[in-house]
């Protein structure tokens, strides 16, 4: 099961009807029976979202900026030629899901979550290469700890010659070939003794893409945010909420810009950050066998305030900037 606690019991699906998306309904059955010819196992028609319900000190269950979710899979279905979800059914959906399954909500205090998931599927008979004729929206969810063992960590990583997107493909959508094609650079690195990969931009490979399946940022000697601009990014809310409380609360410099791997000593503090992970610290980054150390190795003081409020915010003890927090009654 990996990342996930346990399996919980009620998920949510969602068919369309002649291309328009129907009212779904709960199910327990956690199987989904669908044709051999259906797009989503041979070319690849499938996209998914992640974001997470929190409990409160106080018991409410809130959910993180979920708009943002919601705007970022209908970009994606676009991307893919699929119909997009109405903001009703996306929301009922998580909603639903969340409320049926609230027994599985991990008590506030031991940093632990519900990580929620939607995907859409093409399905249905389809040879040809072209769009699905009928789709599939479904929410399921999982209690999770954290992402990578052992909480706010500094660990190792390594660049790839591997890009897990192109340039102009499907780096920006949560789609699910990305992820298929992150898995053998991931695998090459796990079984060198890393945490995992940095991605370099794909037209150059000389920037800092991604760090694995998070975005990456890093902290100047300066003290300046900066975060990478790229075409094969996805853009992670985590990311846009760390500018945001880097600037806002806690008066920084931020910079969307690019970051040069031969330059990355320019940083005294690096980080990974993304729904899953939150925000993993980089200890090292090796390149082409050249080991760059952030600092003494331990959680930089800069990344460990930022890392501090995002938490506070996600579980309610900080309050949050307006409109990042829906509360779930
Ligand atoms: C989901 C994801 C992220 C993180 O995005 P969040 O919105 O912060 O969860 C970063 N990079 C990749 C490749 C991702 O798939």
């Amino acid at each position: 099961m990996g990342y996930a606690l346990k399996e919980t019991e009620y998920r949510y699906r969602a068919y369309t009807k002649n291309g328009v998306w129907q009212v779904g309904k709960l199910t327990t059955d956690k199987y989904i029976s669908i044709h051999e010819g259906s797009n989503v196992f041979h070319y690849g028609q499938a996209l998914f979202e992640g974001l997470k319900a929190y409990k409160t000190k106080a018991g409410k269950i809130q959910l993180f900026r979920p708009d943002l979710n919601f705007i970022r899979i209908n970009e994606g279905l676009r991307r893919l030629v699929a119909p997009e979800l109405p903001e009703d059914l996306f929301f009922a959906a998580i909603i639903e899901v969340v409320k049926a399954n609230q027994d599985d909500i991990p008590e506030y205090g031991n940093g632990q979550s519900l990580y929620i998931r939607p995907f859409v599927i093409g399905q249905g008979m389809n040879l040809g290469v072209k769009p699905s004729d009928e789709y599939l929206f479904s929410v399921f969810c999982a209690p999770v700890g954290t992402y990578f063992a052992g909480g706010l960590q500094a660990l190792d990583f390594v660049t790839t010659d591997y890009d897990r997107a192109s340039a102009n493909g499907t780096g920006q959508v949560k789609v699910a070939g990305n992820y298929a094609a992150s898995l053998y650079p991931r695998s090459i690195a796990k079984s060198a003794g890393y945490a995992g990969v940095i991605y370099l931009d794909p037209l150059t490979h000389s920037k800092i893409d991604e760090v694995g399946a998070a975005n990456f940022f890093g902290i100047t000697h300066d003290n300046v945010l900066v975060t990478p601009q790229s075409s094969s990014i996805l853009p992670s809310i985590t990311k846009r909420s760390i500018l945001y409380i880097a600037e806002h609360m806690l008066g920084m410099k931020v910079e969307e810009r690019d970051c040069f791997i031969d330059n990355i000593s320019e940083f005294k503090e690096g980080g990974a950050c993304g729904t899953a992970a939150i925000i993993t610290p980089l200890k090292s980054v090796t390149h082409k066998g050249k080991v760059t150390q952030f600092g003494d190795g331990k959680v930089g003081s800069t990344i460990k305030k930022i890392y501090d409020i995002l938490v506070g915010i996600y579980y309610g003890d900080i309050e949050a900037p307006e409109g990042w927090i829906r509360e779930i009654k």
